[in-house]
């Protein structure tokens, strides 16, 4: 299974070298023709627990790794590191399902790629001699995860960036308290996208090292999503053993979407012969995507909105670029043409047959900040279940996608004690005004009787360590110097 630019297929790499590298030398994502020609087989699902059936998954996809290096990634990710059993849990949401993604040791599902991709990580470069610089731009929850993955691996140092004030309080505490050796955390004053944006031109310029070469942890690389798309067929597993379903029934999934990642991995699940039926994206005020998925024309120029899930706040999705290779016909061509035209004005329209293609799999819709506060309201009286805002945009548009015919199984994407506040305010009428977010964690305790992870409760004990603010312009510099410190002046 080799990999290569989204952009051109001159450059061909193993998933090791994809893995390191991040993002190819051309600016694109790196895709693979060869996916979807091994299936993975339905009849075999029901033997398999999360950790053998990532190993299966992993393995088809990476398969420059060997069967007994891949166990070893995942074992090491996964076993004791995730307070459920069943480390994605799926449970009843009234006549619905929610696959609960945030049991991990940071309390979001970006701890199911995140706990693996530094042991891949470190894989891949023990033959190489090399080391690694991971820089990565953060809407609030990757960010942590990824510190907590690469915390201390040898070889690897990581900064992450964050945009100055648009994560939750809760966001923030977990990455400034971050301890190890290796690991680097700066506010920039912008949003996600500038942070994006400068992150992608920092590789395109290099580690400027000969010793350290430049990678990334965010969904742009290949290493990031192979392992969600675990998830999905786990889930789908559970359906069939809770009887919701039998063996080749179809699923629709709703999933909360910012830089089109998570949802990605299921339409690679889809190619893999699960029986998806759609995939509902999701989004919050930065609708962008719901107007692609209707209009079929990208236009990022508009206001950028700070909403109360702030890890969807994105308007540059890039992982849609890999979506738009394969319903291309892998086409590299087109797609390079359609990331020049949104560089350069902002903005690209897909042809209307490719959008029909497109719409067979992908129905969409979004909700603004008082539709999702509701939402938290009736899940919580009307269901008995707590789910936190990002979660209630997918519940509010996967129920208004819903139709006969197939379950509709809801990604439960973070705690919702990572955004308490909010939480508090949409369960209670007139909640006061408590002072710090480990009063409303306290509140949502006490109200919802329910704990608090103790990854977030324990944060109030930690003190504040990186408390760099930063222009987008000094992130270069920045890196630098953690490159200084971590492997000594070169
Ligand atoms: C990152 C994130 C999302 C969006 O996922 P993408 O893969 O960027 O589409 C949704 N919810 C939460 C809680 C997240 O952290």
């Amino acid at each position: 299974m080799f990999y290569h630019s989204t952009r051109n297929k001159g450059e061909v790499v193993d998933s090791r070298r994809a893995i390191v590298q991040g993002l190819s030398e051309d600016g694109g994502l790196f895709v693979s023709d060869a996916l979807g020609a091994t299936k993975i087989p339905l009849s075999a699902l029901m033997t398999e627990d999360y950790l053998s059936l990532a190993t299966r998954v992993l393995s088809v996809l990476l398969d420059d790794f060997s069967p007994e290096e891949i166990r070893d990634c995942v074992e090491k990710a996964y076993r004791g590191k995730f307070s459920s059993p069943a480390v994605t849990p799926v449970t009843e949401l009234g006549e619905d399902w929610l696959l609960e993604l945030y049991h991990g040791p940071t309390s979001a599902f970006k701890d199911l790629a995140l706990c693996v991709l530094p042991h891949l990580m470190s894989r891949a470069l023990e033959k190489t001699g090399q080391k690694v610089m991971i820089a990565t731009a953060t809407s609030g929850d990757t960010g942590k995860a990824a510190l907590e993955g690469f915390k201390d691996v040898p070889n690897i140092g990581i900064s992450v960036f964050y945009p100055e004030g648009k994560v939750s309080a809760v966001q923030r505490l977990q990455m400034v308290t971050q301890e190890g050796g290796n690991v680097a955390v700066a506010a920039v004053r912008g949003n996600f996208d500038d942070v994006q944006s400068a992150v992608k031109r920092l590789f395109l310029q290099g580690s400027g090292r000969s010793d350290v070469s430049l990678s990334s942890a965010n969904s742009i690389n290949i290493g990031r999503l192979a392992p969600q798309v675990v998830y999905y067929f786990d889930a789908y597993r559970q359906l069939v053993e809770k009887k919701v379903i039998s063996l080749g029934d179809p699923v629709d999934f709703s999933v909360p979407t910012g830089n089109f990642g998570d949802v990605l991995a299921g339409y690679y699940a889809k190619l893999m012969g699960l029986p998806v039926r759609h995939l509902i994206v999701a989004s919050n005020a930065n609708n962008v995507l719901t107007d692609f998925l209707t209009t079929g024309v990208y236009d990022r120029r508009r206001a950028f909105e700070k909403t109360i899930s702030p890890s969807m706040d994105i308007l540059m999705s890039s992982n849609l670029e890999r979506l738009l290779y394969y319903v291309s016909g892998q086409d590299t061509t087109f797609v390079a043409d359609m990331m020049k035209a949104l560089r350069e004005d902002g903005v690209y329209r897909i042809p209307e047959a490719m959008l029909a293609e497109i719409r067979k799999t992908f129905r969409c819709g979004w909700a603004d900040d008082e539709q999702t506060c509701r939402t938290i309201r009736e899940v919580w009286d009307e269901d008995g279940v707590l789910i936190d805002t990002h979660t209630a945009v997918a519940v509010r548009v996967g129920r208004a996608n819903k139709a006969e015919g197939a379950p509709l199984v809801v990604l439960s994407t973070a705690s919702p004690y990572k955004f308490c506040r909010d939480v508090v305010f949409s369960i209670v009428d007139n909640a006061p005004d408590m002072g710090d977010d480990f009063a409303y964690m306290d509140a949502l305790s006490g109200l919802t009787g329910t704990e608090p992870p103790r990854g977030l409760s324990g944060l109030k004990k930690m003190p504040e360590r990186h408390t760099d603010v930063i222009d987008v312009d000094q992130m270069q510099a920045f890196v630098e110097a953690q490159m200084n410190r971590v492997y000594g002046e070169k």
